[in-house]
């Protein structure tokens, strides 16, 4: 009999990992966040309005409240939010056929997290592991080769030969990094 090694299936260190990050990555959970910001406080706001990281300095809300609002739109409306284009779980799974592992890795708060696992099998995202993390450890210390992310705190301590790819999104526009895509697609063709 063939062992793991033979068929190829060990993961060896060849296989380059990608790390995807969930939220504005692949699930556009600000458009649903912006519409429940905009009927809780009568004032109607659109994600392209959120052009800051820190959403209490554009808007009247404190940050408990950001993220309040965070993990009741992920509990209650995860059937609302969208990935971020439709053929979303095509481009990862491109990255998949080229090579790559897939690593969806996420910081949250504990809570959302089973509405996260239930949002990647509603839109058949592949993965080939789901790591969820919950203190203050930096993305850079995990396991990848390529980050792609939107935040640029994650970004900024990435060092080679590890690398990342920016996300656009309207709150990272003055964020000053070389490599930038505002799709999954047009991540797969740099990959
Ligand atoms: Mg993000």
């Amino acid at each position: 009999m063939a062992t793991p090694e033979e068929t190829g299936s060990r993961v060896t260190e060849a296989v380059k990992t990608v790390a995807i990050d969930v939220d504005s990555v692949l699930a556009d959970v600000m458009l649903v966040w912006a519409d429940e910001y905009s009927k809780r406080s009568r004032k109607k706001i659109t994600k392209k309005e959120i052009t800051r990281w820190d959403i209490p300095t554009i808007l009247p809300i404190t940050s408990d409240q950001v993220y309040r609002y965070f993990g009741h739109v992920w509990k209650h409306r995860w059937r609302e939010i969208p990935p971020t284009e439709p053929g979303i779980a095509d481009a990862i799974m491109h990255i998949h056929k080229k090579g790559y592992r897939i690593s969806i890795i996420t910081k949250r708060e504990r809570p959302t997290a089973p509405y996260v696992a239930m949002w990647l099998d509603k839109h058949r995202i592949y993965a080939d592991e789901l790591l969820f993390i919950y203190d203050a450890a930096p993305k850079a210390i995990y396991r990848f080769d390529v980050l792609i992310d939107d935040a640029p705190k994650n970004l900024v301590d990435i060092v080679a030969p590890k690398s990342a790819i920016l996300f656009n999104q309207p709150w990272n526009k003055d964020f000053d990094w070389p490599v930038r895509v505002d799709t999954m697609s047009a991540a797969e063709k740099l990959l």
